[in-house]
């Protein structure tokens, strides 16, 4: 399975010469099967230039797209995802029950509102409304993937995907604390991600900033190294970067979680995701 961080950013893209080593653009990740099958997460900023790519091979463009949730962080570059203006492409959405709502909301709605200046339905793609993963599994040949409930304001989904013995679990804008308001626990998302060879999780605060922040559908670094311990996963990477962290901050954070493992003596490799990073499982 191969894996490409498109946009590792939370809330809002935050260009600029602060940024620039971890990535400025919000949520989106590739993910390629061994057979070629392609998943891509969100349609943060980061889908824009994975769009241009994809154009530039030159070869139609079929992918499952999947949306853990509506706000604009994880929707705003569908617009901008040039595959969307082509009929040779195949585009099948899936994820919370709120996605395809959510991408569809951007564009015009005929009535003259929205975000941008052409409606859904003039998009050239095919695309496909899924919703089988709010009922139970996905299967697509050879790849499976799973959701399950995060805790965020308005709801969201977290997604498993397992291809043969390898398996990543993909985990954003997740409140982790025991108190989270929709009431599932760590325990609950470490049974989900059980032994997975990588999971990806929010953390966009530190420990000492979440006390203003409870509530908000967001966890710290050192609660997603708590999960990936519990969960004994082999690697973790930080997620969700808060637009206002710069590279340095980032690098403080990624140093800070290295410790709580050692300190913990756990066997977790961690570090904080960056634009434009491979990951080959
Ligand atoms: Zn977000
Ligand atoms: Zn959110």
């Amino acid at each position: 399975m191969y894996l490409k961080f498109w946009g590792t950013r939370g809330s809002i893209a935050s260009p600029g010469p602060d940024t620039v080593k971890y990535g400025g653009n919000t949520s989106c990740i590739e993910v390629v099967s061994n057979a070629g099958r392609r998943v891509v997460i969100d349609a943060g900023t980061g889908i824009r230039a994975l769009g241009d790519e994809l154009v530039r091979s030159g070869r139609p463009v079929h992918l499952t797209l999947l949306i853990t949730h509506a706000h604009w962080d994880h929707v705003l570059g569908m617009a901008f995802f040039k595959p969307v203006y082509m009929s040779t492409s195949v585009i099948d959405i899936d994820g919370c029950p709120k996605a395809f709502w959510g991408l569809a909301n951007i564009f015009d709605d005929r009535k003259g509102n929205g975000f941008f200046p052409v409606a859904f339905d003039e998009l050239q793609a095919n695309i496909r409304h899924l919703e089988k993963l709010p009922q139970g599994k996905l299967v697509l040949q050879d790849l499976t993937i799973e959701g399950i409930e995060t805790n965020h304001p308005q709801g969201g989904m977290g997604f498993k995907i397992t291809e043969n013995d390898r398996c990543v679990v993909f985990l954003t804008d997740n409140e982790l604390t025991p108190e989270a308001s929709l009431g599932k626990q760590p325990e609950d998302f470490a049974y989900f991600a059980q032994g997975c060879d990588l999971l990806i999780h929010d953390a966009q605060y530190l420990p000492e900033e979440i006390e203003n922040h409870r509530g908000w559908g967001h966890s710290t670094f050192a609660d997603a190294v708590e999960l990936a311990l519990l969960a004994k996963v082999s690697r973790l990477i930080l997620y969700h970067h808060d637009p206002a962290r710069t590279d340095r901050e980032i690098k403080e954070i990624e140093t800070r979680a290295r410790k709580l493992v050692k300190a913990s003596r756990g066997a977790l490799e961690v570090s904080a995701a960056r634009e434009g990073q491979v990951v080959l499982l």
